[in-house]
């Protein structure tokens, strides 16, 4: 589904490799979580998945099309089928909740467009059960930048519902909340999975709350590739 080739990332001429000859499958179905400390290169890698990194060599693939070669529209398209979900949530802090999440059916259009117009009623009700369905349908008419941090994700997640994503693409989503709201998160990501059969591909640097998500765990250092299997097999003292 998703296909790293040998993919290489050096940010600056100079600098150190970010990544140093990544390949990876990552297919249908899976839950896949990236682990390492932190500069390991995770979130390049992840930013690496729909292009918002280009890497230095080495291809990115997505169902057989080269995400590292598109350009301009076919991006935009192959971005479509992909959703992600970031460390400092990235709502629109003035608008209310409920318009946050409706954004997301209009990812590919620029914000101004979709916030000039108004919304049709049945994407104000999807947006309802996608709050509903992130246990916050409460607060469908709270500002965005009212709320906690826990409530921010799941607005951001309920917004990347909207999207119908094959792909949920996660860089440190739950990286600044408090240990507990991100395990409850963590466990809502998990649950959509299931639920949505949603593939997965999500960086933590907490091995314990990988091990409970994840059906698959990439281990990263120095930018290479050094441990790729089951979570049962990652040993926790790491
Ligand atoms: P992680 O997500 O594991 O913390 P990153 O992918 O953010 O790691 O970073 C990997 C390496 O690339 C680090 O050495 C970091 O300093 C460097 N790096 C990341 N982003 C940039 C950037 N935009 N410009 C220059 N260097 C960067
Ligand atoms: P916080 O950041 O305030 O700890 P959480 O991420 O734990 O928030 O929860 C966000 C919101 O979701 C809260 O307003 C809470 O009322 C609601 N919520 C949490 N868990 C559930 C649940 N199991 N069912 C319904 N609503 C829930």
């Amino acid at each position: 589904m998703l296909q790293f080739v040998d993919v290489s990332k050096r940010y600056a001429h100079g600098a150190p490799l970010a990544l140093s000859q990544v390949s990876l499958d990552v297919a249908e179905g899976e839950f896949v979580v990236v682990l390492g400390r932190s500069g390991a290169g995770k979130s390049t890698l992840i930013r690496c998945a729909n292009g918002l990194v280009s890497p230095s060599s080495g291809e990115v693939r997505w169902n057989g099309r080269s995400v590292t070669a598109a350009r301009h529209r076919e991006l935009l398209d192959l971005r479509s089928e992909m959703g992600m979900i970031f460390q400092q949530f990235h709502l629109i802090d003035r608008l209310d909740v409920q318009t946050n999440v409706m954004v997301g059916r209009f990812h590919d259009l620029p914000l101004w467009r979709v916030l000039i117009g108004s919304f049709p009623a049945e994407v104000r009700e999807q947006a309802r059960q996608a709050l509903a369905r992130v246990g916050i349908d409460h607060l469908a008419e709270q500002r965005a930048d009212g709320l906690s941090g826990g409530q921010q994700q799941r607005v951001a997640i309920a917004r990347v519902l909207m999207q119908r994503p094959k792909l949920l693409l996660g860089d440190e989503p739950v990286a600044s909340l408090d240990p507990v709201t991100a395990d409850v998160i963590l466990k809502l990501l998990k649950e959509i999975h299931q639920q949505e059969r949603m593939t997965t591909l999500l960086n933590l640097h907490d091995v314990r709350l990988a091990k409970q998500v994840a059906t698959r765990i990439v281990g990263i250092r120095s930018g290479r590739v050094v441990f790729d299997g089951p979570p049962d097999q990652v040993d926790d003292a790491r």
